[in-house]
C-alpha cells in the first residue's frame, strides 16, 4: 500500500513510536575513499516534506520497515530535511561526454548520497537523494528535481525492474513545498535512488583526465571488489574487469532493445559501471516500431535513436577502456591491444544477447542460422507498418501453431495487414521444426513479451494529475505496470497504444 495524496497528510499522523528513530544500518564504503572522491554535502532542508509514495516492497528488501517510514519522520529523511543516523552525505565527483562533447567536471549537482545498506540478498546498495538541494557540483543549476520528472523516474525505472531489466530503483517520492523555476514555476520533488552503486564510467574519465593514476587504481580496486570480486583472480585484473563491464553492458542493452525502450541520454556520465540503466531524463519507450526512434528534445541529430543505442554504448565502453591504458599494462602498444581488444568484443556481445532474447520472444527454443533473418523481417514489416512493437509480439504469442483465421487482432497492427501473411507462414514452418507444444509455447511467450509497457501518454497522463494533486493515475498506473506479464481487468486502457491526439513526440530532461 502506498500513501495517496489528497489522503491525511503524513504531519498528522504522527505517534510515538513513529517518532523513535528509524533505524538505517549505513555501511559507507565510498565515502571511505579519498576526499578527492567526493565532496561531503547535508541534503538541504525543504519547507513542508510530504511522503507521496514510498515503495513497500523495495524498502523491505533492502532491511527497512515500511510502516516505520511511512510517517513524519520518514517524510523528513526523504525529503532532506533529516539525516538518518549512521549516514555521511556526499555529492560524487564525476566527469563525462555529453552528446560527445568531454566535460571535464559534472558530479552530483542535485543528489546527495545518504549512505549504502546491504539487502536482504547480501548485496551493497546505495540509498541516494535526487533533487536535495545544490552541491559542490551544482555549477548553475539549483539542486533541486520537479515533481514531474521524478514521477517519470519512479514510473520507468519501476517498470523496467518488474521486466527483468537492470535498474536504479525508486524507494520514495517526497514533495518539497517548494516552487522550482524551471520554464515556469513547478512543484518541488525528491527522488530516494537505490542504486548497486552509483560509479559511473565518468568517474573513471574523471581521474584519468587528471592523471591522477593512485586514484584510478583506487577506483578500479573499489568497482572491482565491489562489482565484479571474480577480476581480481584473473590474470589481468583490469582486464577482466574490462571485459566484465563490456558483457554486463551488452546484455543490458539488449534488454533495452528487446523492450522498445530509448534511454535518450547515453552520456558517459549516464552509464553505469554495475550494468544497470541509471538516470531516467527524457527516456521512453517506442510504440510503434522504427529503429531511428528519438524522444529527447534535446537529442537533435538523434545521436541517441532506439537503433543507436549498442553503437553508442560501444563508444561509451571505448571511453571507459582509455581511462584504464595505465592499469591494462606498463607498455603503451601492448595496453592499447588489450583495450582495443576488449572493446571490439563488443557487437558479438550483444548480438548474441540480442538473438537469444529475439528468439524467446518469437516462441523458438532451438537456435537456427535462420533466426537472425526472420526476426529482421519481422522488424522491418513492423517498421513499413507502423506497427505497435509490445502489441506485435504479445498478440503473436496468442496465435495458434497452426493457421486458424484467429489471426485477426494482430493483423490489425499492421498498416496493410496482408503485408505480414508471408512472414507469418516462414515463422509457423519455423515451429512446426521444434517439438514444443503449442500451450507451453504461448505461455513461454507470455512470460517475456509484455502486454504493459510504461507509454508516453500514460506516463504524461498521471503527471499532468499529479500537478493538480491527484495521484489515482499514478497509482493505477504503477500497479498495473508491476505485473506486466499478466493480463489485468484494470489493464485496457493501459495495454493500448495512444490514439493519435495522445500522441507524445517529444519528452524532456526537466533538469
Ligand atoms: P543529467 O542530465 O541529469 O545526467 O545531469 C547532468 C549533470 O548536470 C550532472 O552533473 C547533474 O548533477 C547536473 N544537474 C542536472 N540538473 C541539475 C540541477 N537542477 N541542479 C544542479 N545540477 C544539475
Ligand atoms: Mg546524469
Amino acid at each position: 500500500m502506498s500513501r495517496r495524496a489528497g489522503a491525511k497528510h503524513p504531519e498528522t499522523d504522527i505517534n510515538e513510536q513513529a517518532m523513535e528513530k528509524i533505524p538505517f544500518p549505513f555501511d559507507n564504503s565510498y565515502a571511505r575513499l579519498p576526499e578527492r572522491f567526493y565532496a561531503r554535502q547535508n541534503p538541504t532542508a525543504v519547507p513542508a516534506p510530504r511522503l507521496i509514495r514510498l515503495n513497500r516492497g523495495l524498502a523491505s528488501d533492502i532491511g527497512l520497515d515500511p510502516d516505520a517510514l511511512e510517517s513524519h519522520e520518514g517524510a523528513e529523511i526523504f525529503a532532506g530535511n533529516r539525516v538518518p543516523e549512521g549516514a555521511l552525505p556526499i555529492a560524487m565527483a564525476y566527469a563525462g561526454h555529453q552528446f560527445g562533447h568531454w566535460v571535464p567536471e559534472l558530479g552530483d549537482g542535485r543528489a546527495v548520497l545518504l549512505g549504502e545498506l546491504i539487502d536482504l540478498h547480501g548485496e551493497r546498495r546505495d540509498i541516494q537523494l535526487k533533487g536535495a538541494g545544490r552541491t559542490a557540483f551544482s555549477r548553475h543549476g539549483d539542486g533541486r528535481a520537479a515533481l514531474g520528472p521524478v514521477l517519470r523516474e519512479y514510473i520507468v525505472s519501476e517498470a523496467m525492474a518488474a521486466l527483468g531489466v537492470p535498474t536504479t530503483r525508486a524507494l520514495a517520492i517526497a514533495t518539497t513545498g517548494e516552487e522550482i523555476r524551471r520554464e515556469t514555476m513547478l512543484p518541488g520533488a525528491i527522488l530516494t535512488r537505490v542504486a548497486r552503486s552509483h560509479i559511473r564510467i565518468g568517474t573513471f574519465q574523471y581521474f584519468a583526465a587528471r592523471g591522477d593514476i593512485a586514484a584510478l587504481t583506487q577506483l578500479a580496486d573499489y568497482a572491482i571488489a565491489r562489482h565484479y570480486p571474480h577480476a581480481r583472480e584473473a590474470e589481468n585484473p583490469y582486464r577482466a574487469f574490462l571485459d566484465a563491464v563490456i558483457e554486463r553492458q551488452a546484455g543490458l542493452i539488449a534488454k533495452w532493445v528487446l523492450v522498445g525502450f530509448i534511454h535518450g541520454v547515453m552520456n558517459t556520465d549516464n552509464m553505469s559501471i554495475a550494468g544497470e540503466t541509471i538516470d531516467y531524463g527524457p527516456c521512453a519507450f517506442m510504440d510503434h516500431y522504427h529503429p531511428g526512434t528519438v524522444f529527447s528534445s534535446i537529442d537533435h541529430r538523434g545521436r541517441y535513436a532506439y537503433g543507436n543505442q549498442p553503437p553508442v554504448a560501444q563508444w561509451n565502453l571505448a571511453c571507459l577502456a582509455r581511462t584504464l591504458l595505465p592499469l591494462l599494462d606498463a607498455d603503451d602498444e601492448a595496453a592499447n591491444e588489450e583495450a582495443e581488444t576488449a572493446v571490439a568484443r563488443f557487437p558479438a556481445l550483444f548480438e548474441t544477447a540480442w538473438i537469444r532474447g529475439m528468439r524467446e520472444k518469437l516462441g523458438l527454443e532451438d537456435a537456427h542460422p535462420a533466426d537472425m533473418t526472420l526476426a529482421q523481417d519481422f522488424l522491418n514489416a513492423m517498421a513499413e507498418n507502423k506497427t505497435d512493437f509490445t502489441l506485435a509480439f504479445r498478440r503473436l504469442s496468442d496465435l495458434k501453431n497452426g493457421e486458424t483465421g484467429d489471426d485477426a487482432p494482430f493483423h490489425a497492427l499492421f498498416e496493410h495487414p496482408g503485408a505480414i501473411d508471408d512472414w507469418l507462414k516462414q515463422w509457423r514452418i519455423r515451429l512446426s521444426q521444434e517439438g514444443r507444444c503449442e500451450t507451453n509455447r504461448n505461455q513461454a511467450m507470455h512470460r517475456v513479451n509484455p502486454a504493459y509497457i510504461p507509454r508516453n501518454h500514460l506516463i504524461e497522463e498521471a503527471i499532468d494529475a499529479a500537478g493538480q494533486d491527484d495521484f489515482q493515475a499514478f497509482e493505477e498506473l504503477t500497479a498495473v505496470l508491476s505485473n506486466p506479464f499478466e493480463a489485468q481487468s484494470v489493464g485496457h486502457k493501459y495495454g493500448n497504444p495512444p490514439r493519435p491526439d495522445q500522441i507524445v513526440h517529444e519528452t524532456f530532461c526537466g533538469t
